[in-house]
């Protein structure tokens, strides 16, 4: 099969031909339908700094983890529950199923599991994958694979605005508009937060979040943005997503939050950063940090995106096919404004 390679870190993805991935006898094999550009991606691919507190990347490897696509071959344990052409989303990783990690639908943390993007299991920027059937999920036939391959980072939004405590009425400032912000916007959205205000360094990607749940936006080239948060949002933000994760990021969500508030950290800082504690002290905020999100997550987003209850068609701004796919991951590298680029099969 075809599959898109990182021959080397830092260089451009290589499609390559590759052996067909097979089943184990718990696993699925799918043809991928569609398949996300993460930021994580994006960032994995260029790191080569061992200490920034997550994995590096091998050469050889294969990155996509946010996808959707129908069964092809199922592993012989896996026989009674699944059959080909079912048309699954899957969790990112495979775990042992028996350790208190993989009951609590976090298999992330599976001392014997793997996680995609290794070696040991390739991602989805490819015809085919493998996924274990413990950790895919069947997606309703009103849900499309563009869908599907959306609910990785709906789930991430899902969890972040659950560790924010959001209640009715609150006011939520967002700082960052890329697909991260994106989604936290439409969970507060849709959990009843009141004021929805979203600041981007780029104006477009800020505007497009109105689309997805913001209710205003900051002009952040008006400056004092604090100001025209608390302005936008009737008063000083109760809680404050950081969906950025640069270094100073975490400072201007503390900066900006109202005394008591709720600071969850959701973006991907891959660098040391510098903040002043005391300003947080003093405000007695609450700041928690959010990494990705539990399989049940996962099967409430299928649910509701089956129901029709989430309008996630903003969130794709383009899509690519497999050909065209290096040039267009290395085209993210640059400041742009595009949402999601899926890669689809035509
Ligand atoms: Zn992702
Ligand atoms: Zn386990």
């Amino acid at each position: 099969m075809k599959a898109a390679v990182i021959q080397e870190i830092g260089s451009p993805l290589a499609i390559e031909d590759i052996p067909d991935p097979e089943p184990g006898l718990t696993d699925l094999i799918l043809k991928v339908g569609a398949c996300g550009i993460c930021g994580t991606d994006l960032h994995m691919s260029e790191n080569t700094d061992p200490n920034v507190g997550w994995r590096m990347m091998q050469p050889g490897c294969v990155m996509g983890h946010e996808f959707a696509g129908e069964v092809v071959e199922v592993g012989r344990e896996a026989k009674p529950h699944w059959h080909t052409g079912d048309r699954v989303t899957a969790l990112p990783w495979i775990g042992c199923g028996e350790c208190e990690w993989c009951k609590a639908g976090r298999g992330y943390r599976c001392a014997k599991g793997i996680n995609r993007a290794s070696l040991a299991l390739p991602g989805a920027y490819a015809d085919y994958c493998r996924v274990g059937a413990r950790e895919a999920i069947r997606l309703p036939d009103s849900v499309s694979f563009r869908e599907g391959a959306l609910v990785e980072p709906l789930a991430v939004g899902l969890n972040a605005v659950r560790k924010a405590r959001l209640v009715p009425g609150d006011r939520v400032l967002i700082i960052g508009a890329g697909p991260v912000g994106l989604t936290v916007a439409m969970w507060c959205r849709f959990f009843g937060a009141q004021h929805i205000v979203v600041s981007d360094l780029v104006p477009t990607r800020a505007e497009q979040s109105l689309a997805l749940g913001a209710t205003a936006v900051v002009d952040t080239s008006a400056g004092d943005v604090p100001a025209q948060a608390a302005d936008l949002a009737g008063g000083t933000p109760r809680v404050v997503f950081d969906c950025v994760g640069v270094p100073g990021s975490l400072q201007l969500a503390i900066d900006y939050a109202s005394p008591d508030a709720q600071i969850v950290v959701v973006g991907l800082c891959m660098a040391g950063d510098h903040l002043f504690p005391t300003k947080a002290l003093v405000k007695e905020l609450d700041i928690s940090f959010a990494f990705v999100y539990r399989q049940e997550d996962f099967a409430t987003v299928v649910h509701l995106l089956g129901e029709g209850r989430l309008d996630v068609a903003p969130m794709v701004s383009d899509k690519v096919d497999l050909a065209a796919f290096p040039d267009a991951f290395e085209a993210l590298k640059n400041p742009n404004t595009q949402i999601k680029v899926m890669l689809e099969a035509d």
